[in-house]
């Protein structure tokens, strides 16, 4: 991989047509680390944020040695780059000849559910497969309610009172069990996770069942950058988040439990960021050369304003307009279809031109890992940078991505 100082550079020395990734290594350890330190248990990467094989290796390089996956291809990407980094298999609702693969292929032993049927194939797998399923951890998913961009209790997590018969019925076929939840990511709300210890500790109670664990799961949120448009945009810190979790742990006698936690944006949001090209200006519009189909999925970075700077070409010799001005593009993504327009604006300076680049900074999560090959673009340059996005001409754009609102 081709190594810059910044993106700055890497644009203008590559004049890229194409979209290019720039990957920090040395970002994505520090925030893998610094989590590892606040968290006071086992830090499970959630392998869907991002699994390019850059990341997992790099992870692993640094000491990370449980992952959360969901499908074949990332017990298969996790596998390749560690011989045994422990695997949670943290997908409630599974294919049978999935959970065979993971049972016995991959030697998981960690698994969730939130239904009884559920239960039936776990143990319909051990049995044919002769393992003991008494050294197999489940875990049970409890809905949870909170404030996230995404909330995924919606789709996921049994109920309460559920909850408590799947903890005893698991216990009683044998199971070890466990109680997990997911608040959704990028939780907006710092007592969150509080409230949803809370619930644990009502589900424990009365199942009443010997537990080897809590997983608070993820939507530990990435540090964006304030939004000037909005005027509730609070983040919680994870310093305070860290915090906020001791004291429920404590409070709802959870501390005598191995606690594990399923990060996924928070640790590798910073480690990209991604320059785009301006194929076109048309007025107020900039058709640019990614898009909603690839780095741009509205359905995830839906509701995040991340940062952004132009880099301007330097053969452009003539620009109207006074660059210190910020206003907003309407943005048209690269591919043939009507849908591909991102509904909130891109605010940069008013020179931009066809031919620029936009650095778009901390798009690490949900975006390269959901881009398709429709209409045949696919963008796959990666480059290696040295600085943090942060460092250098201060970002004086900001890609908001935003479908729903405004
Ligand atoms: C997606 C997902 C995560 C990671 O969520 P982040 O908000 O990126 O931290 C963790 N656990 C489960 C079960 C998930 O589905």
């Amino acid at each position: 991989m081709d190594r810059y100082l910044d993106g700055p550079e890497a644009a203008l020395a590559l004049r890229p047509d194409q979209p290019v990734y720039c990957f920090r290594p040395h970002v994505l350890i520090e925030d893998a680390k610094r989590f590892q330190s606040l968290f006071p248990g086992q830090t499970a990467y959630a392998v869907k944020t991002n699994g390019e094989p850059m990341v997992i290796k790099t992870l692993v390089d640094a000491g990370v040695t449980a992952f959360d996956v969901a499908s074949p291809a990332e017990f298969e990407i996790v596998r390749k780059y560690s011989p045994d980094a422990e695997m949670l298999y943290m997908h409630p609702v599974k294919a049978q000849s999935d959970i065979r693969l993971a049972l016995e292929h991959y030697k998981i032993r960690t698994l969730v559910v939130d239904h009884e049927d559920e239960i039936v194939k776990v143990l319909r797998v051990c049995r044919a497969i002769d393992i003991d399923h008494t050294q197999v951890t489940v875990f049970v998913r409890l809905q949870t309610k909170g404030h996230a961009a995404y909330e995924l209790s919606k789709k996921f997590g049994a109920a309460p009172s559920h909850a408590v018969d799947l903890l005893r019925r698991l216990h009683r076929i044998g199971f070890k069990t466990g109680i997990c939840f997911h608040v959704g990511s990028q939780i907006e709300d710092a007592d969150t996770y509080e409230k949803a210890i809370a619930s644990a500790y009502w589900v424990r109670t009365r199942a009443n069942v010997p537990l080897v664990g809590l997983d608070v799961g993820g939507g530990f949120p990435a540090d964006y950058g304030r939004d000037p448009k909005k005027t509730n945009d609070f983040t919680p810190g994870l310093e305070a988040l860290m915090q906020s979790i001791d004291g429920a742990v404590k409070e709802y006698d959870f501390d005598d439990l191995p606690l594990v936690a399923e990060p996924g944006r928070v640790i590798c949001a910073r480690a990209f960021s991604l320059i785009v090209r301006v194929l076109l200006r048309k007025g107020k519009r900039l058709y640019i050369n990614d898009g909603i189909w690839a780095s741009l999925s509205d359905s995830w970075t839906g509701k995040m304003t991340m940062p952004a700077r132009i880099i301007p070409d330097p053969t452009i010799r003539r620009r109207n307009g006074d660059p210190e001005k910020i206003v907003p593009f309407k943005v048209c993504g690269a591919t043939c279809d009507s849908v591909d327009i991102l509904t909130r604006p891109f605010y940069l300076p008013e020179t931009i031109d066809t031919g620029d680049w936009i650095e778009i900074g901390n798009i690490g999560a949900y975006s390269l890992s959901l881009r398709s090959h429709f209409n045949g673009f696919y963008p796959d340059t990666f480059v290696e940078v040295e600085n943090a996005f942060e460092i250098g001409e201060a970002p004086t754009g900001r890609a908001s991505l935003e479908t729903m609102g405004d």
